[in-house]
């Protein structure tokens, strides 16, 4: 087998063959359905590893995390889920004070929602997850095409990775919708999904900020949430902040490099904390093009049973990551009751 043409090979009791583009907690959590159901599952994704917008940005001072801050569970299947990763050691409740800062200044919320975090760092729990699926990383998927009733993934560089039965393409909506050019009216409905970029600057610190709150959502300027990250369970090491603007100040701000933007963010820090605050030992930023669905699917995912494909996602599921889970679940529950229904 050529290192360009990887070939599929073995297949489940199912004899089904399924390729799942894109490792975040949509994707991780439709192939682990399928895998449990008996499908031969191969897990695909562009970046060096698992997590998607739950990733963890690692520095020399300890890890910060730059995308999910947290996530609730409503749902009582995610929440059932929620309970057994807390069981497993990779969730913890994140019990920091939070607070809102608007046109009326400071606010402290008192006993709202649980909110759960991965610990040591977010990014471990879709590691954790995705540990015993068959994975490839660095491998983005440019098309995915259709030969007879096989479905091949082809990356940019010529290669090439099949034959799969069923493709699930668990990637935000813009960019499922070229994936999905086998299935045209998926990709229809892919368009409809909007979703907005956020920019996220992370900060060290070496003395502890003087701030009466662990995180607060922020309601005027050109921020939306501020958290000390080292408040989070888990985390060692030094005092750091992660700063996230909001939509529109992102998509206003989309095409500026992102180094430009720490400045400016820095800047709103100290005006939304009306405090002179210290120079940060380190400040990175990282621009999320496609960070919050704003528009989203009625249904919970796509399925075309007749041509083997579907998607998932944020997008479809609801915002969020109990709404990636949900979406990758039911996912999974229509391809394995398309599978698993008598003949006619
Ligand atoms: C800044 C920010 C803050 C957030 N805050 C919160 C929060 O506090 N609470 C909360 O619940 N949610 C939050 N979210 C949203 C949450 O992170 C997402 O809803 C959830 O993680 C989406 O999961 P997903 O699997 O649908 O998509 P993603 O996590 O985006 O996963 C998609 C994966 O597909 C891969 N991919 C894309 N294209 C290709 C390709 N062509 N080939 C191969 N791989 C590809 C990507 O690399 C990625 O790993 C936040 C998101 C951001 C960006």
């Amino acid at each position: 087998m050529s290192d360009a043409d990887r070939q599929t090979t073995g297949s489940s009791g199912h004899g089904q063959r399924v390729a799942v583009v894109g490792a975040g907690m949509a994707g991780i959590t439709c192939t682990r359905s399928l895998v449990r159901a008996g499908r031969s599952v191969t897990l695909i994704d562009k970046a060096r590893g698992p997590g998607g917008r739950m990733s963890t940005r690692r520095t020399e001072h300890g890890a910060i995390d730059h995308g999910a801050q947290y996530f609730t569970a409503r749902n009582p299947r995610f929440r059932e889920e929620v309970n057994a990763w807390i069981a497993d050691g990779v969730v913890q409740e994140w019990h920091g004070p939070l607070a809102t800062i608007g046109s009326d200044g400071l606010m402290m919320i008192r006993g709202d929602n649980r909110r759960f975090v991965g610990v040591p760092r977010m990014s471990a729990l879709t590691r954790h997850l995705s540990a015993s699926c068959k994975t490839l990383f660095n491998w983005r998927v440019a098309r995915i095409e259709r030969h007879g009733t096989d479905w091949w993934l082809h990356e940019e560089r010529g290669a090439r990775l099949g034959p799969f039965d069923l493709v699930v393409v668990a990637v935000p909506a813009p960019q499922a919708i070229p994936l999905l050019q086998g299935a045209p009216s998926l990709a229809m409905r892919a368009r409809s999904a909007v979703l907005a970029g956020c920019y996220a600057v992370m900060l060290v610190y070496d003395e502890r900020l003087p701030l009466p709150f662990d995180g607060a959502f922020v309601n005027r300027g050109p921020l939306s949430w501020i958290a000390r990250n080292s408040s989070k369970p888990g985390r060692e090491g030094a005092e750091t902040w992660v700063l996230h603007a909001s939509p529109d100040w992102s998509e206003a701000h989309i095409e500026e490099p992102p180094d430009q933007v720490i400045p400016m963010l820095l800047a709103a820090f100290a005006e939304a904390v009306n405090a002179k605050l210290p120079q940060p030992l380190l400040a990175v930023a990282h621009r999320w093009r496609h960070a919050l669905p704003i528009n989203l699917l009625e249904e919970p995912c796509l399925f075309d049973p007749e041509l083997a494909i579907g998607a998932c996602g944020d997008w479809c599921g609801g915002p969020r990551v109990e709404g990636a889970y949900l979406s990758g679940a039911a996912l999974a529950d229509l391809v394995i009751a398309h599978r698993d229904q008598p003949a006619g």
